[in-house]
């Protein structure tokens, strides 16, 4: 098999488990999809909703300088005219002259030549990808809106109620996560180029002179999230953005790229936004949006650090990490090897058989006592044990027990699988919370 051909089947192996086993679906799939539209089921969403609560705990209620903001998704459409993007949030769009076939002209190795069927192309123009809506009864100029395309000014145009509510001394930052859209012109890659997607956003204030500090300060952090979440490593790659390609407001910006099984691409960005985006919306509002130093009484717009995360980005690199195949017992078996904090589900009980009352008492009593403490356990009698473990497997599951005749009949103990090795231990049911309390950090 070739490279190319390998990276396309590892994603395609992947994207087969996240349907077979309720991670990830197709949107409106019944309907045949609707592209750049996907749906999280049961275990996707639970992975996601690990992801974000571990984001918050991080970069919010962890932090004494951090206010969260959950601002709608539909603003007034000057915002869009302030920051620039109603007239420029646009990619380059390119179309063969032969198939019809639409490109992103800075994602196609040759302008000239259409990468599907070889024809002749046209000259690029530039696409708007903001989703344009009517707000209210009239279609008019006045009543147009659109669907966000980043969570970030949502946190701006707030920036004075967040002073005026909490009088925060700078630094201090804005989070927020939730939707935004874009209209892309080639979604793709599965859930990595969407049409709506989620961010976890970070506007963090500052005085100007202190950016290169506080740069660093989140270059490191953004560093130890990609290892809190488990993404491995050498997997995650820093990409200093040239003056050129740089957006034009911005002095200095870090992509991070990660190893996806489609190739390198970005997963976060960091940028210094310097005051651009207050300053925008002060001219365009015509409200102050300044800062008082109460030592030197000077007045001036703060400056802005941006670390900004792809939620979906996020669910899908950890998603394409924790794919493993091994031979466990000389079978070929595939398993998620997520990290317990983001596993959907913690631990799975069993018992032996299900068609044995005492057992499923038993099973049961363990069940609810774990669930209890560690909250996404699972009860699992679906098929033979075999069975069990591998669907447990696929969905990620750290530990499995076992409840059996010796449990009830010998010692009150149970088994106690581990996923990533197979290995299984007997273990009293009166020590199983002290076991995974550990086991779990
Ligand atoms: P790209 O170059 O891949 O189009 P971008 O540089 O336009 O991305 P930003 O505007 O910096 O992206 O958005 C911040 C983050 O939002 C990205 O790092 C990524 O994680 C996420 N993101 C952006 N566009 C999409 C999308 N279409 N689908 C899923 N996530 C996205």
């Amino acid at each position: 098999m070739s490279k190319k051909d390998e990276k396309n089947q590892r994603m395609e192996d992947l994207i087969s488990l996240c349907k077979r086993r309720g991670f990830i679906f197709q949107g409106s799939e019944i309907y045949g999809g609707l592209a750049g539209t996907w749906d999280y089921g049961h275990f996707g969403l639970a992975l996601k909703n690990n992801i974000k609560s571990l984001w918050w705990k991080k970069f919010v209620t962890d932090r004494e300088d951090m206010y969260g903001i959950d601002a709608d998704i539909l603003m007034n459409q000057k915002v869009w005219q302030a920051t620039g993007h109603a007239e420029n949030f646009s990619d380059p769009l390119i179309e063969c002259k032969k198939c019809k076939k639409r490109f992103r002209a800075d994602k196609i190795p040759d302008v000239k030549k259409c990468p599907d069927c070889g024809g002749e192309m046209g000259e690029p123009k530039q696409f708007n990808m903001m989703f344009k809506t009517h707000v209210g009864a009239i279609e008019d100029a006045s009543s147009v809106s659109y669907l966000r395309p980043e969570t970030a000014q949502g946190m701006f145009v707030n920036y004075k109620n967040v002073i005026d509510a909490y009088h925060p001394k700078l630094p201090f930052g804005m989070a927020q996560i939730g939707k935004a859209f874009r209209n892309e012109i080639s979604p793709g890659d599965f859930t990595f180029r969407s049409r709506e997607f989620e961010q976890m956003e970070i506007e963090y204030l500052i005085k100007p002179d202190s950016w290169k500090e506080v740069f660093e300060h989140f270059r490191k952090e953004m560093f130890d999230w990609t290892n809190l979440i488990g993404l491995k490593k050498e997997h995650v790659y820093e990409h200093e953005i040239s003056d050129e390609d740089r957006a034009f407001y911005s002095k200095r910006t870090i992509d991070f790229e990660f190893d996806f099984p489609f190739g390198r691409e970005e997963l976060y960005g960091l940028a210094y936004r310097t005051d651009y985006d207050l300053k925008r919306h002060s001219d365009f509002s015509g409200i102050e949006l300044n800062y008082l130093d109460e030592e030197t009484k000077e007045r001036f717009i703060p400056h802005c650090i941006e670390p900004s995360f792809g939620l979906d980005r996020s669910v899908l690199a950890v998603l394409s990490d924790a794919y493993t195949e091994d031979n466990l017992g000389g079978e070929k078996r595939i398993f998620m090897k997520f990290s317990p904090n983001v596993a959907p589900v913690k631990i799975a009980v069993f018992p032996l058989l299900k068609n044995k009352p005492q057992l499923v008492e038993k099973a049961k009593e363990v069940y609810k006592n774990l669930k209890k403490e560690f909250g996404a356990v699972m009860f699992d009698d679906n098929g033979n044990i075999g069975k069990r473990y591998r669907r447990q497997d696929e969905i990620g599951t750290p530990y499995c027990v076992t409840v059996d005749f010796e449990t009830i009949e010998k010692d009150n103990m149970v088994t106690v699988r581990d996923r990533d090795t197979g290995t299984q231990d007997r273990i009293k049911i009166e020590d199983l919370f002290a076991f995974f309390k550990k086991a779990l950090q």
